[in-house]
C-alpha cells in the first residue's frame, strides 16, 4: 500500500512537470489556412481546409472540403485510393457507369485505386467530407474533365 501511495506520487509530479519532450504532435484549429478549390478541377465554389500532409510515417494526407450547392469535383482517379467521411450536409458521389448516389454525415467511402469518380455537394444543399487520399510515387490524384451539368442532374 505504501508503494501504491509513492507511485501515485510521483505519477502526479510527473504530470505537473513533464520530465521528457513529448512527440505528440497537435496542429491547432485555426493554423492551417483554409484555400479555395481550384476552377481547374472543381465547379462552384469550394473551401479546401487542409489538415494533415503525407511525412515520413503516413503515405496519407487529409484534408477537410467543403462544396456550396451544385459544386462538385471533375471526374478523377485516385492511384491509391481516397476515403471520404461526410461530416457536414448532403452530397452525392458516383463513379463512371453507376449511379448518382447520396451521401450525408457519418457515411465513409471508400473509392479503389483507377475507379474514374466525382463527389460534392447535391444542387440544393451544401456538404462537407473528410477526404484521405493515399499516395503513390508522390501523387494522390488524377485530374480529368469537369462534370457537365447534365451528368451533375441525372
Ligand atoms: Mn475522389
Amino acid at each position: 500500500m505504501k508503494r501504491l501511495i509513492a507511485t501515485t506520487l510521483t505519477l502526479s509530479l510527473a504530470s505537473a512537470a513533464p520530465a521528457f519532450a513529448e512527440s505528440t504532435v497537435i496542429s491547432p484549429n485555426g493554423s492551417r489556412p483554409s484555400a479555395k478549390g481550384s476552377a481547374q478541377f472543381f465547379t462552384g465554389s469550394v473551401v479546401v481546409d487542409p489538415l494533415y500532409p503525407a511525412n515520413g510515417q503516413t503515405s496519407s494526407s487529409g484534408g477537410l472540403v467543403t462544396f456550396e450547392p451544385g459544386a462538385r469535383s471533375a471526374w478523377h482517379t485516385h492511384p491509391a485510393g481516397q476515403v471520404l467521411i461526410i461530416t457536414n450536409g448532403t452530397g452525392w458521389v458516383q463513379e463512371e457507369g453507376g449511379t448518382k448516389r447520396e451521401i450525408r454525415p457519418g457515411d465513409v467511402i471508400w473509392t479503389p485505386p483507377g475507379v474514374k469518380h466525382w463527389h460534392g455537394a447535391t444542387a440544393t444543399n451544401g456538404m462537407s467530407h473528410i477526404a484521405i487520399t493515399n499516395m503513390a510515387d508522390g501523387k494522390n490524384v488524377d485530374w480529368m474533365e469537369k462534370v457537365t451539368d447534365d451528368q451533375y442532374l441525372k
